[in-house]
């Protein structure tokens, strides 16, 4: 009888993903966490499929590493310059495929007339390519302005009206008081936006996805953006739809008695 598939989420540090109790409820019972330094990530990930992984979620800050050393990829991991899915072939293959950008389409559910970005990292790339693809008008603003201005999109350097606002910054993850001072937002101010999405994730909620939500704004928060990225990550590896409402469970639940995402 064949060995039973395995599957992991690759970071450094990684003890805090919440990926393998959703992946594991989704049905991927060997699905655990892989702390790797990034010294050591080439080699690490090349003995993967080997040791008999038929895939693996990539988190920071290896996501540019992931799409650097797979042997083929798709267009969206290319043109957003980074990976968070792989999948080993039994060829020694190691194809890259960014499911962060769909992920963030599928939880929006439509295409909005407008996007302000709040952000210019990793994730920022993403959610850029994945709107302005979609035919999103988007605007970005960053602390770095400099830093904005390669991601095919507007930079502003004030926040501005729009239907959505997606905060890519890491602003709100271990200091809630931050948020509304590191931000070029107000509390406010939220009722200015139709949906705020906030990928940030901690326990108890982020000050922004609060504030919004308090305001009737109609929100979507980190976990949400985690259980759509993964549950396209499980189609791509098992070719059965993801199941939503477990993933997104047990995604929640182990975040309840966490300190943070
Ligand atoms: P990253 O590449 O390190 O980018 C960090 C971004 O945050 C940069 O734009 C940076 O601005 C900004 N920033 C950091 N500290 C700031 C501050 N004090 N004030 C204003 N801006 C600040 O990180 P990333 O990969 O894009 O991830 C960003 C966040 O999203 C992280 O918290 C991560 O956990 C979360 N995330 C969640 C999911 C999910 O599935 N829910 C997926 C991906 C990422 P500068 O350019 O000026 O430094």
């Amino acid at each position: 009888m064949a060995a039973a598939p395995r599957y992991g989420v690759l970071g450094w540090p990684v003890g805090h993903s919440r990926s393998p109790a959703m992946m594991r409820a989704a049905g991927l019972e060997l699905y655990q966490r892989l702390p790797v330094a990034p010294a050591v990530f080439a080699d690490t990930v090349g003995a993967l499929g080997p040791a008999g992984f038929r895939g693996a979620n990539v988190t920071i800050p290896h996501k540019e590493a992931a799409l650097a050393l797979a042997t083929s990829a798709t267009d969206a991991a290319r043109e957003i310059g980074a990976a968070n899915t792989l999948s080993f072939g039994e060829d020694g293959s190691i194809a890259a495929e960014n499911t962060d950008a769909p992920g963030l389409m599928a939880a929006l559910g439509r295409v909005p007339a407008s996007a302000l970005v709040l952000g210019a990292g990793g994730s920022a790339r993403a959610v850029v390519w994945a709107l302005t693809r979609a035919g999103a008008d988007v605007a970005v603003w960053n602390r770095t302005p400099q830093r904005a201005k390669g991601l095919g999109a507007r930079v502003v350097t004030t926040a501005i009206a729009a239907e959505v606002l997606v905060n890519c910054t890491s602003v709100g993850l271990h200091d809630s008081s931050s948020t509304f001072k590191e931000l070029p937002i107000c509390a406010d101010g939220l009722g200015e936006y139709a949906t705020v999405v906030d990928l940030v994730y901690r326990a108890g909620g982020t000050a922004l996805v609060t504030e919004a939500e308090r305001r009737g704004v109609s929100i979507i928060d980190g976990l949400e953006i985690l259980v759509r990225q993964g549950a396209l990550s499980f189609t791509l590896w098992t070719g059965a739809p993801a199941p939503l409402e477990a993933m997104r469970a047990a995604a929640r639940d182990e975040h309840a008695g966490s300190r943070h995402g």
